[in-house]
C-alpha cells in the first residue's frame, strides 16, 4: 500500500504556500505564491495542485487561512474569507473552489488553528491535552486545542482582539485595530510597534524600551488566556517573537501577574516550558494545512 499524500495550503496575507506531504519530515513538493488577487493567486494554486495530482493521489487537502473565515460546514459561504480589510479578499472563495476542483475532502480553518493542530501533532504541544498558539506579527491571532480538538464556537476564537489594560500615561499610542483601536492586536502587533516607535521592530535594539512594553502587553493577554482557557502550554510565534529576549520577560511578568493563584507546577516552577516558541519553525503553516487535511 502506498502512503496517502495530503495537500496543504497556507493562505497568508502576503503569500500562499502550497505543499504536498505527510508531515514535517516528508514534504515532496512546495511552492510559494504571492497573495495578489483571489483570481490570480488561486490560478497559481491550481497550477501547483493540477501538476501534483498527475503524479500522486491526494487523500485530502487542508487549508489554513488568514481570516476571519466561514467555518460553518452547512453555510453557503463555507470556506470563504469573510470580513477582511485586505483589498480584494473580502468574501473570497478558497475552500469551496479547492473542493470543487479536486473532489477530495477539504479541511479549512484559521492559520493559527492550523498551527496549533500541527504543534500538537508534531511540535511543541505533543502529548498535551490542551495548548494555545499565538502569532504576533502583522496581526495578532490565537488558536487552541482541547483534547485534540480545535476550538470552534460561533465562528472561531478571536484571541488577538481581547481587551487588555492600556495605561495611556505610560503608552499614549492610541492603537491601530480598525475595529477596536487598542485591543491586544491594536497595541502589540508589528504595525503597532512600528507606529508607536517610528521604526520597524527589527530595527529596535534588544534593550529598547519597546520590548518591556511589548512583553507587558503579551503577559497581560496571556494572563487572560491562562485564566480563561487553562492551557497546559502557551506557544508564541510570529515575526515579533523573533525578539527572543521577549520570552524571559513575558514569563516573569506572567508569573507576577498571576501572583501564585493558579496552583500548578507548570506555572509555579516550570515557566520556561510553559511559554515557549513554536517547534515547527518555517514549516508550521504548511504542517497546519497537512494536519487539517488529515482530520478532514
Ligand atoms: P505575517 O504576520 O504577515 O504573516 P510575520 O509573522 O513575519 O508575518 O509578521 C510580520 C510583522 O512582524 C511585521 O510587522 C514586522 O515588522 C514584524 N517583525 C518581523 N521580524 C521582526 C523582528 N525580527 N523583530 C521585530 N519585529 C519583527
Ligand atoms: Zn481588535
Amino acid at each position: 500500500m502506498t502512503t496517502p499524500w495530503y495537500g496543504a495550503i497556507e493562505a497568508g496575507g502576503t503569500k500562499f504556500i502550497c505543499a504536498v506531504g505527510t508531515g514535517p519530515e516528508n514534504i515532496r513538493a512546495q511552492v510559494r505564491i504571492p497573495t495578489t488577487t483571489p483570481a490570480e493567486t488561486m490560478a497559481a494554486v491550481f497550477d501547483f495542485f493540477d501538476a501534483q495530482v498527475k503524479e500522486v493521489d491526494l487523500a485530502a487537502i487542508g487549508i489554513a487561512s488568514f481570516g476571519p473565515v466561514d467555518l460553518h460546514k452547512d453555510s453557503a459561504t463555507w470556506g470563504y474569507i469573510t470580513t477582511t480589510p485586505k483589498p480584494h479578499w473580502a468574501n473570497a472563495n478558497i475552500g469551496q473552489a479547492v473542493r470543487d476542483r479536486y473532489n477530495v475532502p477539504v479541511g479549512f480553518d484559521t492559520d493559527v488553528n492550523g498551527v496549533i493542530l500541527a504543534e500538537a501533532r508534531w511540535g511543541a504541544a505533543q502529548g498535551l491535552n490542551s495548548a494555545v498558539y499565538f502569532t504576533i506579527g502583522t496581526g495578532v491571532g490565537g488558536g487552541g486545542v482541547i483534547d485534540g480538538q480545535l476550538m470552534h464556537g460561533l465562528v472561531h476564537p478571536e484571541m488577538g482582539h481581547m481587551r487588555i489594560p492600556h495605561d495611556l500615561q505610560k503608552d499614549p499610542y492610541a492603537g491601530h485595530c480598525p475595529f477596536h483601536q487598542d485591543c491586544f492586536e491594536g497595541l502589540a502587533s508589528g504595525p503597532a510597534i512600528e507606529a508607536r516607535w517610528g521604526v520597524k521592530g527589527d530595527a529596535l535594539g534588544v534593550d529598547h524600551a519597546a520590548w518591556e512594553l511589548e512583553a507587558d502587553y503579551i503577559a497581560l493577554a496571556m494572563m487572560n488566556i491562562a485564566c480563561v482557557l487553562s492551557p497546559q502550554r502557551i506557544i508564541l510565534g510570529g515575526g515579533v517573537m523573533q525578539q527572543a529576549q521577549l520570552f524571559p520577560m513575558i514569563r516573569a511578568k506572567l508569573q507576577t501577574y498571576l501572583n501564585g493563584y493558579i496552583q500548578d507546577a507548570a506555572i509555579l516552577e516550570n515557566m520556561d516550558t510553559y511559554v515557549v516558541p513554536p517547534q515547527l519553525g518555517d514549516v508550521a503553516g504548511i504542517c497546519g494545512g497537512l494536519a487539517l487535511a488529515m482530520d478532514a
